[in-house]
Order: structure tokens, then sequence, then C-alpha cells
């Protein structure tokens, strides 16, 4: 049995993973994916602090998975479809077998979201798309709209400026909700125009992306903007799917925590974008997994 699994090996994972390795508990980490979580969808960071001249979002996991392997840090790529909470110890399904723990640390993110309009589903892959890193060189001298008005999608605006020869920045207010140095960027790149008060109704196309049709909130004016891509930035859901019937949640699907990150089931703690919380960054999620392994180590010491 293991002292400590983590699911999710995102900022939150690596952390918890980097302290648990550390405080030498019998940790292994599962992703289901590649070390990194939502981080490694960004082009370029610079809001994490030691990092002056900003880092690459994949330079910047890189570093952190090899910090916590350098401890001795176990990850395997597992996804895992269940978990049972059982007095003093979890059990975790596996697509690779079951694995008992006396404690768990969830981390296991957040997705983005979807507009939910005619169109999105059919497109995703062919000019719908929500992430710019990934996507955005599809783009080189073609015209798309961003959808959002949030850090994300001004971020994301921005860094498509190096490909596309024009963005939309479609938002359903009149006052972007990003933070104001990105704002000021945002408005000083020609290349960028936002497009107010409007909010997606369908995505045209059906081999790739045609356009998008606009309704004005204020007016009820309806219009097609004509562009090759959409971006889709307008906030993320909590990967909850493990949880949802097992741990309180709050109103949004996001996992309710005390400030030890322990959650309404004992031996089970949260960190990073999956818990309710006021903000959701890098440096949030570093400081919810250094918390929460704490927690679960101090949690174990009065189990024995
Ligand atoms: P967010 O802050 O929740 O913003 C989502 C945006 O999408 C808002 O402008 C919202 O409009 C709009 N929106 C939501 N639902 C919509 C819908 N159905 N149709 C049209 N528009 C819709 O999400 P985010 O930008 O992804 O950021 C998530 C968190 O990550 C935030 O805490 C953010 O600060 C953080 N983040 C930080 C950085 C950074 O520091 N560099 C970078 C990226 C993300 P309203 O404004 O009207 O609600």
């Amino acid at each position: 049995m293991e002292d400590l699994i983590i699911i999710g090996a995102g900022p939150a994972g690596l952390t918890a993973g980097l302290y648990a390795a550390r405080a030498r508990l019998k940790t292994l980490m599962l992703e289901k994916l590649s070390p990194g979580g939502q981080v490694l969808m960004t082009d370029w960071v610079e809001n994490y602090p030691g990092f002056p001249d900003g880092a690459s979002g994949f330079e910047l996991m890189d570093k952190m998975r090899r910090q916590a392997e350098k401890f001795g840090l176990d990850i395997k790529s597992q996804e895992v479809s269940r978990l049972d909470v059982l007095p003093e110890k979890q059990i975790i399904v596996t697509d690779n077998g079951n694995l008992e723990s006396r404690a768990i640390i969830l981390a296991c993110g957040a997705t983005p979201q979807r507009l939910g309009i005619e169109g999105e589903s059919l497109l995703t892959g062919k000019g719908v798309s929500y992430c710019a890193t990934c996507d955005g060189p599809f783009y080189r001298e073609q015209e798309v709209a961003v959808i959002g008005g949030g850090d994300t999608a001004l971020e994301e605006a921005l860094f498509l400026t190096k490909f596309a020869s024009k963005i939309y920045l479609v938002h359903r207010r009149d006052k972007l909700r990003a933070t104001k140095l990105l704002q000021e960027r945002a408005w000083s790149e020609e290349k960028i125009e936002i497009i107010w008060d409007s909010i997606p109704k369908r995505i045209v196309g059906e081999a790739g992306v045609e356009g998008i049709d606009l309704k004005n909130v204020k007016t009820g004016e309806e219009s097609r903007l004509s562009v090759q891509g959409v971006f889709v930035f307008i906030g993320y859901r909590p990967n909850n799917e493990l949880v949802k019937n097992l741990l309180e949640l709050d109103e949004r699907g996001f996992v309710v925590t005390n400030k030890y990150m322990e959650t309404s089931e004992v031996g089970v703690f949260a960190a990073g974008d999956v818990r309710s919380k006021l903000l959701r960054q890098i440096t949030t999620a570093v400081g919810d997994g250094a918390t929460a392994a704490f927690a679960a180590e101090k949690y174990l010491e009065n189990l024995k």
C-alpha cells in the first residue's frame, strides 16, 4: 500500500509530489496524459516568480517534473477510472488494476469550457480550438475569432498575433475581465479588434470553419464574422468526475476544501484548479500542492 497517491501532474500535483518525496512518504503520482497539465498549453509564462524573462510553459513544467523526480517521485502514466474511499485507506481503480493508498491528493485540474453552440462539436479540430499554442501556427495570415474577455482569451489573442493577420476578440460585455496589463497590450496591438457586447450563436462551416454568427446582446442585431478559426477561452470546468458523488463540491462543481486542503472525506486532499478558490494560477496551484502534501504528511503521522 502507498502512503500517498497524487492524481494529476500539473503544478499542484508536482509540487505536492516534490514535498511528499522529500518527506520520504511512499508516494505514487498518476497522470493520464504527460506531466505538466494545462500549463503545457501555454506558450509563455511571465508571472511565475523567479523567471524575470519569463519561461515557456513546457520549460517550466519540465523543470518542475525533473525537480520532483530528482527527490524520488515515481510518476506513472495511468488513468484513474474510479475512487473508493474506505476508513483509513482509499482504493484507486486504474486501467492497469487497483491500487491502495492511505491518503490521496486530487490535483486533476480543470478543462476548457465549451460554448455549447451549433457547429462547435462538429468543427472542433477543424478550425475550432481551445489551445492557441497548439493550433496557432495553422492560421498564418488568416483571420480568426477569439471568444472570451479573461486573462486566457487576451493572452492567447496576443500570442495569435504572431501568426494570424487579424484577431477579432469577441466579448459578451463592454468591459474586459483580464488583468490591466494584458488589456493595455491588446489595445495597442493593431491586429486585435474587440467586438463588444456580443455572444457567438453558431459556428459556420462543414469541412472547416468559415465564419461565426454573433448576436449583439444590447441591440439584438445579428451578424456573421468571416473567419477561418475560432479559439474559445471562456473559463474552465473542474475535472471532478471521480469525486462527483463522493466529495462536497461548490455550486460550480469545484472541490471544497479547508485551508489545509482537506476535503469532506478524511484522508482525501485537493489542490490546484480542481479546488474551489478565488484565484487559479500556477503560483496558487504550487502553494496548494505544498500545503496538501504537508497536511497529508501530518495526517499519515497521526494514523500510525
Ligand atoms: P475567466 O477568468 O473565467 O474568464 C472567462 C471569460 O469568458 C470572461 O470574460 C467571461 O465573460 C467569458 N465567458 C464565460 N462564459 C462565456 C460564454 N458562455 N460565452 C461567452 N463568453 C463567456 O477564465 P480564464 O480567462 O480562462 O482564466 C481562468 C483563471 O486562470 C483566472 O483566474 C485567470 O486569472 C487565470 N489565468 C491567469 C493567467 C495569467 O496570470 N497570465 C493566464 C491565464 C489564466 P465575463 O467577463 O462577462 O464573465
